[in-house]
């Protein structure tokens, strides 16, 4: 046995031993230090990383303005709570209304806690219009997160698998399909919010039409229904602008946003429009750590550099690339269905299942995710040069060919 498995067999011993298997198969591999859109292993390994850590890692390792606000952050004071006014937490909202629309922000610390606080408000926004106006309708293959509110407003039978009952009060509709949400709208009185992804992530990089979202933000704004947009994945300049919401001429009335936002320092946030605050008031919600001195130093460390326009136009010039040079590997390969997504969202939809390419593609130095069973997802880090993006496509483009001929 070489060094290189033995350190890396101890590893997952360990984990093994100590840690819950919830995970199922972890890739072989152990990260233990980043640098720009670089991962090295445990025996110094380089990989070019196209993941991204789930979409969260934005402006890459070691970056430099991120590394220095968060150091002098621990340095300075990481926590005090939210029982007292927060420097930090204000510059942070005051970014996030720059960047999106006027409103006020409620920060906590990840995805689900933000999709909780978006149902949260909209239960007691509804409830204030009527006794019964709580339902929340979500759309098919849908992903809110993983306890128990956003587990349930995600529209997948395998995620509330084992954990019944769920939380009363969501309603699914199909995702795409206008005649059945205007269908609810008209028959239901008892819906007080919709929240959707305008890319389905997890759901295989499916996106939502533009019609659809536009016509759905109509029939809310007509019946005084709020409109939540699920922005944990797609926000924060993953699809070519701040949040993907902007693609679409549309104003959501909140907005949830976690993963890039703070660079991979945990933390997640609602931002709502002005008149929605109000509906939890002091006591009704909160957190311990949410949005608090090192989060947010991270929160306005990320917002100052993804707001300036050269960055934005990194993402979608590098975004450009990978459309054209995948669309031509689709001519090559004929179990690559479709390729599609929106800046550097990108889904790989196979005819087949696609999780051994993960390995396959790790053993060769490239890191990239399997969604959906069949759908391969490029989301690298934000700050990716081409350079580097050619040099991933190319190790991707050889582990495609070499399955073809298998
Ligand atoms: N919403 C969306 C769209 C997501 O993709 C995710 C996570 O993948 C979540 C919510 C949950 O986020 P977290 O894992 O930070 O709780």
């Amino acid at each position: 046995m070489n060094m290189s498995s033995k350190k890396l067999k101890s590893v997952i011993n360990d984990d093994k031993n100590f840690l819950f298997q919830n995970y199922g198969n972890r890739q072989p591999v152990c990260f233990v230090k980043g640098d720009g859109c670089h991962l090295y292993d445990q025996d110094n390994k380089k990989y070019i990383d196209f993941f991204a850590g789930i979409a969260v890692s934005i402006v890459g390792y070691g970056n430099r303005e991120l590394t220095r606000a968060l150091q002098r952050q621990v340095e300075n004071l990481m926590h005090t709570s939210n029982h007292f006014y927060n420097r930090e937490q204000n510059e942070a909202g005051k970014l996030l209304n720059e960047v999106s629309f006027p409103g006020k922000t409620l920060f906590v610390n990840s995805g689900t806690e933000a999709s909780e606080a978006a149902i949260k408000l909209a239960r007691r926004y509804g409830l204030s219009l009527a006794r019964d106006r709580y339902h929340i309708i979500t759309f098919t293959n849908s992903f809110h997160g993983r306890t128990f509110g956003g587990m349930t407003a995600t529209a997948q039978k395998k995620i509330h698998e084992g954990f019944g009952p769920l939380v009363p009060g969501f309603k699914y509709l199909p995702f795409n399909d206008i005649k059945s949400f205007a269908k609810e709208m008209k028959k239901n009185r008892t819906v007080c919010a919709v929240m959707m992804e305008l890319i389905q992530g997890e759901g295989g990089i499916e996106i939502a039409g533009r019609d659809f979202v536009r016509e759905v933000f109509h029939l809310c704004n007509k019946n005084n229904v709020l409109t939540i947009v699920d922005e944990v994945q797609t926000g924060i300049g993953r699809t070519g602008t701040m949040f993907c919401y902007q693609h679409y001429g549309v104003v959501p009335d909140i907005i949830t946003m976690a993963k890039g936002l703070a660079g991979g320092v945990p933390v997640g946030a609602i931002h709502a429009k002005n008149f929605l605050p109000e509906f939890l008031p002091k006591g009704s919600h909160g957190s311990t750590f949410g949005g608090n001195h090192l989060a947010c130093a991270g929160v306005a460390a990320v917002l100052r550099q993804v707001k300036k326009k050269r960055f934005l136009e990194n993402v979608n010039a590098v975004s450009g690339y990978f459309f054209e040079a995948l669309n031509e590997l689709k001519k090559k390969v004929d179990f690559i269905k479709e390729v599609r997504g929106m800046g550097l969202h990108i889904g790989i939809e196979l005819t087949r299942p696609g999780a051994s390419l993960v390995p396959a593609a790790l053993s060769r130095g490239l890191v990239i995710n399997c969604t959906a069973d069949k759908v391969i997802r490029i989301m690298p880090p934000l700050t990716i040069s081409l350079k580097t993006a050619r040099e991933g496509m190319k190790i991707l483009e050889r582990q495609f060919l070499d399955e073809r001929q298998q």
